[in-house]
Formats: structure tokens, C-alpha cells, sequence
């Protein structure tokens, strides 16, 4: 099976099994999990932050963001095509009651001048705009990655108006290892970040959400009262510790797998277009007269998985589980496919 749907599908490798296995444990709601512990550390160190917590999940990790920047009623600024808004299940609304500022734009990038023109002056009549956020890679966007200049002129318009930064990074790391960017100057753009284990880096669970003492002092509570205080998650820890030591290089072997399905299937008559791929994301669009379920239907029969996400879009993810080999044969199915 060559399951392209998303990089969530990974399964721990034996190694990671070990490494869990291992762990040492603790109670973390009592902060006494040594695995946890050291994660949290690990990742905020890395990134130049001052703490981190371990949460079950890339929207939890989020959510609890939203949560600690903003009270209700207030406005988060955000791409249409934000995780945040539109994955999350209404989160935003549900847990922390604040409106959303959608700003249109390829990809899911925007820039100053967008922000700029979103936030509201004081007035009565509006929402306060509290927060920005970004999400790099973006999901939507095809893994596409932000431009650093951008980044840091949306930085200069949110300190100007005293607005928080976050970064939905559930792919950040793909962008670190295809493109070189220092962690540690990209990571004082944001407030806050949160980090994702769970997709190429191929852990099953867990993300770590980063800021300052305070901020991540204020996260521990609401994490608790979502209810994710969770006991001996070390285990959890330890796959994501392994994943750290043993899968951050290797996402540059998937970003290579998805330039050359991409190339094979730019050449492919059906296809009307690739979308630019900067890290391990494709989506192509198929021509008018053709229906992108029917190609997912027919990859299926060849034990092809993939998603269309939309009537003549589809998506394929690559990660730890496709192996070079597994690469070449699709691409030799590609070529011969018809339809
Ligand atoms: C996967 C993902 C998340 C988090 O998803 P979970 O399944 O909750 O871990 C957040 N943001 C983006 C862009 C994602 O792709």
C-alpha cells in the first residue's frame, strides 16, 4: 500500500517503539515526568524559547494558544485557508468565543500591508484585534513555504499595534530542513508556537507547544482544563525525543520523493497543472473534463491512496512510510495511468 493521504498515517518504527519502551515516566501533572520534561526543554531550547508543554495533539497545542492570547469577542487575523479555522473543528469558537479575520491570498500567505488593513481601531462597534497567526508550512498551500521578509514585517505591524504572534507550525520542521532557515531567528517572529511530532516526523502523538514563562505558565492551565493534563505521557515523549534525534534529516528525502512524483505527473496528459512544491506536499489539478475522484478511484485499485480536495484537485503527502522504491513505482503507475 502507497498511502499518500496525509503524513499523520506513519507508523512508530521499532526503534521508536524501544525508545518508548524505555521511557522513563512520572505523574506530568505534577511536572514529574523526566521524559516530558526533558522534551519540553529540549524543543524550547532549540528554539530559543523559554518553556515548553507537551500536549496531546497539533490543535490542541494551538487551541490552547488562542485560548491564552485572546479573551471573547476578540479577533484573530488569519488566512482563509488557516488550520486553525478551518480543521479544527470551530475550536476557535467553541473554546475562547473569538471572531475570525480571514485574509485572502495564494497559498495561504499574506502580508503586512493585509494585517494592517484588518486590525481595528478602538471603537465600540468592533472586536479588538488580538492576535495574528500563521501556519509555515502551509497546509493548504501545497507545504509551501513563507517568506522570511514577510514574516518579519507582519512582526513590525504586530508590535506596533500590540498584537500577539503565533505559528501554527505542525510543519515547521520540513521548512527548516528544506530551505536551512536558523531556528533560532525565524522562532522571534512568534509569541508563541506550536510544533507537531505526528506528521513527518512520524511520532504517533504529541506536539509541543512554545512562549515565555508566563505564557506557557498560563498554557499549563487551560491544557488542564481542556482536558489534556495527561499522567505517565513520557512514553509519548520518548517517541517524539526519538523522532528529534532519528527523523528531522530524513524529511529531505520526502521533499526529494515529491519533486519527482511532481515531475512525472506535470508531464502527464490528464494533468492541468502542479502546484509548486517546496517541501513534501503535492496537489495537481486534473483538466475540465476530467474528475479527480475518478483518478482516486482508479490509484485505489493500483493500492494507491490519496485524497482529492476538491473536484479536480488531489493531494499526496509523503513521509517516513514511503520508502524510495515505493517512489518509483508510482511513478512508473503514473506514467502508465489513463483516464
Ligand atoms: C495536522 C495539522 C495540525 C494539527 O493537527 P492534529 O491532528 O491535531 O495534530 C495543525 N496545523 C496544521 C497546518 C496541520 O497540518
Amino acid at each position: 500500500m502507497i498511502d499518500l493521504r496525509s503524513d499523520t498515517v506513519t507508523r512508530p518504527t521499532e526503534a521508536m517503539r524501544n525508545a518508548m519502551h524505555q521511557a522513563a515516566v512520572g505523574d506530568d501533572v505534577f511536572q514529574e515526568d523526566p521524559s516530558i520534561n526533558a522534551l519540553e526543554k529540549r524543543v524550547a531550547h532549540f528554539f530559543g524559547k523559554e518553556k515548553g508543554i507537551f500536549c496531546s495533539s497539533g490543535t490542541m497545542s494551538n487551541q490552547i494558544a488562542i485560548k491564552a492570547h485572546t479573551q471573547p469577542g476578540d479577533q484573530v487575523i488569519c488566512s482563509w485557508a488557516a488550520h486553525i479555522y478551518n480543521y479544527e473543528g470551530g475550536g476557535m469558537a467553541m473554546h475562547s468565543g473569538v471572531t475570525a479575520k480571514l485574509l485572502e491570498g495564494s497559498s495561504g500567505f499574506f502580508k503586512a500591508q493585509d494585517v494592517e488593513a484588518a486590525i481595528l481601531r478602538d471603537d465600540v462597534h468592533y472586536p479588538v484585534s488580538r492576535l495574528v497567526a500563521l501556519e509555515d508550512t502551509s497546509n493548504k498551500g501545497g507545504g509551501a513555504i513563507w517568506n522570511l521578509k514577510d514574516i518579519a514585517e507582519i512582526k513590525k505591524t504586530c508590535e506596533a499595534h500590540n498584537l500577539a504572534m503565533h505559528l501554527d507550525g505542525a510543519r515547521l520542521f520540513n521548512r527548516l530542513v528544506a530551505d536551512g532557515t536558523d531556528e533560532i531567528s525565524y522562532a522571534k517572529n512568534f509569541d508563541s508556537m506550536s510544533i507537531c511530532f505526528s506528521k513527518g516526523l512520524g511520532a504517533p502523538v504529541g506536539s509541543v507547544l512554545l512562549g515565555t514563562d508566563a505564557f506557557i505558565h498560563k498554557a499549563r492551565r487551560i491544557r488542564k482544563a481542556f482536558g489534556g493534563g495527561m499522567r505517565q505521557a513520557g512514553m509519548l515523549a520518548a517517541a517524539a525525543n526519538y523522532a528529534l534525534d532519528h527523523h528531522v534529516e530524513r524529511l529531505a528525502e520526502d521533499h526529494a520523493h515529491a519533486k519527482s512524483i511532481a515531475e512525472v505527473l506535470g508531464a502527464h496528459p490528464a494533468v492541468s497543472e502542479v502546484m509548486p512544491v517546496d517541501t513534501n506536499i503535492i496537489i495537481f489539478h486534473v483538466h475540465a473534463d476530467k474528475k479527480a475522484d475518478d483518478l482516486i478511484k482508479l490509484l485505489s485499485e493500483k493500492r494507491v491512496l490519496a485524497f482529492a480536495t476538491g473536484p479536480r484537485t488531489i493531494r499526496f503527502v509523503l513521509h517516513l512510510d514511503i520508502s524510495s522504491a515505493q517512489v518509483e513505482n508510482l511513478n512508473k503507475i503514473l506514467k502508465k495511468i489513463e483516464f
